[in-house]
């Protein structure tokens, strides 16, 4: 790990990011926010898997709006489900994933989205980084959610060397305090889109690009 972010204050670092983004939210923050139920966090973050983020809101509305709670979304006929879930990558298999999972968490849960990280791993269609975004974006827990951006972005800052997003959930919950976890990926995401983008990232724009060294950066604009 390179040694400039250890110098400087980890909390400064999601600072300056978010002031570069302060325009722009992540659709599953953005249901959190307007929704207020871990119920709609866990549908918006399995239709968010492999989703571009306008798709992802829309198509979360349209869910929730036919499907309120965990009960109805238990009762949904996956044809019907997944005509509603289209755009949405993958949106078959989200269908019956989303349906399997609320009949799960109504029969082994009491109809509560569980907190457990082990127990939402257990659910179909949710992954690791799906569990930590429903813990944290649902139910406010300290967690960080390691998707492509906070991966990509943590490397090329040089806060992490790492292959595998798990590695680099374990080194970022070690790098920022507990009560800033939530906002990693918060600010990472939009940050992610609007700045340090996948293939050529906008480091003439960037608030960073003095003390970054651009890990692993081919090209940039
Ligand atoms: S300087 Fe470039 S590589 Fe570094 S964080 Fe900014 S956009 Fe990303």
């Amino acid at each position: 790990m390179t040694t400039i972010w250890m110098k400087s204050s980890r909390k400064e670092l999601l600072d300056v990011m978010e002031a570069a983004v302060c325009d722009a939210t992540a659709s599953v923050t953005f249901i959190a926010a307007r929704y207020r139920t871990p119920f709609a966090v866990f549908v918006s973050t399995v239709v968010s898997l492999r989703t571009r983020d306008e798709v992802t809101f829309a198509v979360s509305q349209r869910v929730l709006s036919e499907y309120p709670d965990i009960k109805a979304l238990a009762g949904a006929d996956a044809g019907d489900l997944a005509e509603l879930l289209k755009p949405a990558a993958f949106y078959h298999n989200k269908s019956v994933s989303l349906i399997d999972a609320a009949r799960q968490i109504l029969g082994r849960h009491a109809g509560e989205i569980p907190t457990q990280i082990e127990d939402l791993l257990a659910l179909p269609g949710v992954g690791r980084k799906t569990a930590q975004l429903v813990r944290a974006e649902g139910h406010g827990l300290p967690a960080i959610c390691v998707d492509i951006h906070v991966h990509r972005i943590s490397n090329r800052l040089g806060l992490c060397d790492t292959r595998k997003p798990e590695e680099t959930e374990k080194i970022l919950a070690a790098c920022f305090q507990e009560q800033d976890w939530i906002r990693v990926n918060r600010v990472m995401v939009p940050f992610g889109q609007k700045v340090c983008a996948p293939v050529s990232p906008w480091c003439s724009r960037c608030p960073l690009q003095a003390e970054c060294p651009r890990i692993g950066v081919a090209r940039n604009r």
